[in-house]
């Protein structure tokens, strides 16, 4: 029994007033939406980290979008998962496709911050994903075993147990072009069938997948129905709180 998860990933949307509106009308719709045990999450700019984890109670849980590798130290504008995880929060983002194309993050230091972020007791959203290319040529199963290999294959059974990974095509990601359900639960098979290879079936059965991009309210129900898609990472729809909301709904 893997947890269900719908988790927002605001990017770099929202000024602090808006931010803090607009998760106020999330907490207060999902709180009166959400019937199972799913989990909501929003994952937030920085500067919104503290005074939302003040807002959501247990309704929704925040998460921030990326940390530094490092404890802390000389590192100017940086953030560490121990400031993160000292206003309260419980999640971050790792390694989304837009850090590792925009900001040149590689596997290797995706590992280091995955292990930060877990000695901070944070749960990583740990994102992988093929481009255009990689699926019109064929190899996004090696590209995205590569992935795991190199930024989360490295941890103990133990601490993978507490990771959360993502699938986003890049393809998919604010395009409108969603994956469809068996595109998506062909890619999530494989990945559970990489975990069971590497850390055996109890760990894999446990281990919650979610799919983004261009996750809405019309797709989610059939995405979510996929035997091995266990919720999805949202993007545009998390900036609207019906949408949302919706979407966490389709878990009920
Ligand atoms: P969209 O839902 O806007 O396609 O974004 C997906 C995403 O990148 C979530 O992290």
């Amino acid at each position: 029994t893997r947890k269900k998860i719908v988790a927002g990933n605001w990017k770099m949307n929202l000024d602090y007033a808006e931010g803090v509106s607009l998760f106020s009308e999330i907490v207060n719709m999902v709180r009166d939406e959400k019937k199972g045990d799913q989990i909501a999450i929003i994952c937030a700019p920085f500067i919104h980290l503290n005074s939302l984890t003040q807002l959501g109670a247990e309704t929704v849980k925040i998460g921030a979008q990326n940390c530094h590798q490092n404890e802390s130290g000389a590192y100017t504008g940086e953030i560490s998962a121990k400031m993160i995880k000292s206003v309260g929060c419980e999640y971050v983002i790792i390694g989304h496709s837009e850090r590792r194309q925009y900001f040149a993050e590689s596997d290797e230091l995706l590992a280091q911050k995955t292990v930060i972020a877990l000695q901070n007791n944070l749960t990583p959203l740990f994102c992988i994903g093929e481009t255009l290319d990689e699926r019109n040529n064929g190899s996004y199963f090696d590209v995205l075993k590569s992935q795991l290999v190199n930024g989360v294959f490295g941890l103990d059974a133990a601490d993978f147990s507490k990771i959360v990974i993502a699938y986003e095509p890049v393809w998919a990601i604010g395009t409108g072009l969603t994956a469809s359900s068996d595109q998506a639960q062909e890619v999530h098979a494989f990945i559970r069938a990489e975990i069971t290879t590497k850390y055996g079936i109890d760990v894999a059965e446990g281990t919650s997948i979610l799919y983004g991009g261009s996750c809405n309210p019309k797709n989610a129900a059939e995405l979510f129905a996929q035997p091995d898609i266990d919720g999805g990472l949202i993007g545009g729809a998390s900036l609207k709180s019906r949408d949302f909301t919706d979407i966490v709904k389709t878990f009920n």
